[in-house]
């Protein structure tokens, strides 16, 4: 082939790949745009997933008949003018490539008429062909349709997901959006029935609330903070709220969502006291930082930013977070976990008012270092209730244990420690279990093979979304491998760039639950004094891994106490 100058067309769909993935693209843009005209209320409607349909009405400032055929050319925005500009953002778009990119891979139409004028203007692009602009009517404000996404790039169209994932993907760019800007009214409409509705001008709070459901919110703080140019609000949602992922840890700078590792670890940081391992809070981090102390022109979707020279934004995150969590609970008030008043209910008047807030949620917080129990004489006496629970004599006391959440400690103490010994026993399956798998997460697992193997985790690619699963680590025995990799998979997301050892942990913390002594197994007396003095050995056994106690003591003041003997 001789050197060419490629056509315009195939320039902008190849400009296209970089900034439109999927309809959720799509809406993103066409929102950025929206906001940035100063919109009051924008509407979005989708129809399949958006890859038929996505319209984004708005009322803002609207586009002159004159300039729409700008509007669609690449590299034309009304945003920068000079590179100076490109070192101080005050909007959303910048890169003037969005409309010509997504006109160049669909059926597009935009619809427009600014303030003042008596007449709209319409433009439409089909496979590059521009017609109009023409009159049309419209209301003050822009309309954008965007038809057949990838009609003509059909290498394109086979890498979209169902309608359902697209859609929620959709949706999920809207909440995010909605969220970043509740002064703006926000309606979603997919495949003509309603999902997100918002009244303009709503407390951020509430928005959340609206958006993403009461749940989430509930039992959430906020904080507002100020510093050396910085504006910080956050809502800070409940532990018990957390989740497995950080799809609900939310980062936004200047409006703008970003997926900052920086950020993204300073508040699981300032969580860290309160969370189980694995776990990440649900959470929203809003910024309010000078532009010209962050680079968004980072990345084409501009998804990252670069905070400018080391400005301490993300230690001064962390500080502020860590301090309003601390104060969430109530100074002098931290709870033994084996005080009776509040592990058990006894009703006796010494009783004190669980301590409100965070701490009220986390029964296992604080614990002083547990003693170690005495070790059990053989043969000493336990009694099993409700095939649950095991209650002894323990020092000049009693014990309850939760043999469940002891099991699932001892399981995940014992799996951690051959990990980190690099004495994991691996088991070679004799028919490799082939395993379906996103091709993102098939990407991930590939990255992490070595670390993998080490655990004796042996995956490799398979080609077409799957992988082949060739040997396990032997202790967890017959295992869904299906189920595994996605804990590998969830744990890989989880964690930015993964050590191997601490990446298996996170695997075995959510591992652990699933193989271990049920609640409910009723265990014969030797079982039950295997687990005991298995308790004795592992490191940490005042909680499971999931956080929840796995004994509860009673000393003889306790009982005297509850007994009103003194
Ligand atoms: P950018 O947003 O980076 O400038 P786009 O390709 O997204 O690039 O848009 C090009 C230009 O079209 C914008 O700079 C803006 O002037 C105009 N425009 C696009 N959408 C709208 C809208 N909804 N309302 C007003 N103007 C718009
Ligand atoms: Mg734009």
């Amino acid at each position: 082939m001789t050197i060419q100058v490629l056509p315009r067309v195939l320039v902008d769909q190849i400009a296209a790949g970089e900034v439109v993935e999927r309809p959720a693209s799509v809406v993103k843009e066409l929102v950025d745009n929206a906001v940035d005209a100063g919109s009051v209320r924008i509407e979005v409607e989708l129809a399949e997933g958006g890859t038929r349909l996505v319209r984004v009405t708005d009322d803002g400032s609207g586009v002159p008949a004159d300039e729409l055929a700008l509007a669609v050319a690449p590299h034309a925005t009304s945003k920068i003018g000079a590179i100076e500009d490109l070192e101080s953002i005050g909007s959303l778009g910048f890169r003037g490539e969005a409309l010509a990119s997504i006109a160049s891979v669909s059926r597009f139409r935009m619809v427009s008429r600014v303030e003042g004028s008596i007449e709209g203007a319409e433009i439409a692009v089909e496979g590059g062909g521009v017609s109009g602009p023409r009159p049309a009517a419209s209301p003050q404000g822009t309309q954008v349709e965007v038809r057949d996404l990838f009609f003509n790039v059909p290498a394109r169209a086979r890498f979209l997901k169902t309608v359902r994932t697209e859609a929620s993907r959709c949706i999920d760019v809207c909440q995010q959006m909605g969220l970043s800007f509740p002064e703006i009214g926000w309606r979603v409409v997919h495949d003509g029935r309603e999902v997100l509705e918002a009244a303009p001008g709503s407390d951020r709070m509430e928005r959340w609330a609206v958006l993403f459901g009461a749940g989430l919110a509930e039992g959430a703080v906020q904080l507002f903070a100020e510093a050396d140019g910085i504006s910080l609000e956050a809502l800070l949602g409940a532990p018990a709220a957390a989740r497995g992922d950080t799809r609900r840890l939310l980062c936004f700078v200047n409006g703008r969502p970003v997926r900052d590792p920086g950020l993204i670890a300073a508040v699981r940081g300032a969580y860290r006291d309160f969370l189980p391992p694995g776990r990440s809070p649900v959470a929203c981090v809003f910024l309010g930082v000078d532009p010209a102390r962050v680079d968004v022109n980072v990345h084409p979707r501009k998804a990252e930013v670069r905070f400018r020279g080391d400005t301490g934004v993300v230690g001064f995150v962390r500080a502020r977070l860590t301090e309003r969590l601390r104060s969430e609970r109530p100074v002098g008030q931290s709870r033994p976990l084996m005080e009776p008043s509040s592990a058990l209910s006894f009703g006796s008047g010494t009783a004190e008012a669980a301590p409100a807030g965070f701490a009220a949620q986390l029964p296992g917080l604080d614990v002083p270092p547990s003693p170690r129990p005495a070790p059990m004489a053989s043969g000493a006496a336990f009694m099993q209730v409700q095939g649950c629970y095991l209650v002894r004599e323990w020092g000049d006391g009693m014990e309850v244990i939760d043999q469940h959440a002891l099991a699932e400690r001892i399981a995940y103490e014992d799996l951690k420690r051959q990990v980190q010994d690099r004495t994991v026993e691996a088991q070679r399956l004799l028919v490799p279990e082939v395993v379906e798998i996103e091709p993102a997460d098939a990407a991930l697992l590939e990255g992490a093979e070595e670390g993998l193997r080490a655990a004796g985790l042996e995956v490799e690619p398979f080609g077409g979304g799957t992988v082949r699963l060739r040997s396990l680590p032997a202790l967890l025995g017959q295992t869904d491998a299906q189920q595994l990799l996605g804990h590998v998979v969830e744990a890989l997301r989880a964690e930015q760039d993964p050590d191997p050892v601490h990446l298996l942990e996170e695997v075995l913390h959510r591992r652990a639950c699933r193989s271990s002594v049920r609640a409910g197994d009723r265990l014969v007396p030797e079982e039950v004094e295997a687990l005991l003095r298995r308790a004795e050995e592992v490191p940490v056994e005042a909680t499971c891994p999931h956080g929840r106690p796995t004994r509860v003591r009673l000393t003889a003041r306790d009982l005297e106490r509850a007994f009103l003997r003194s």
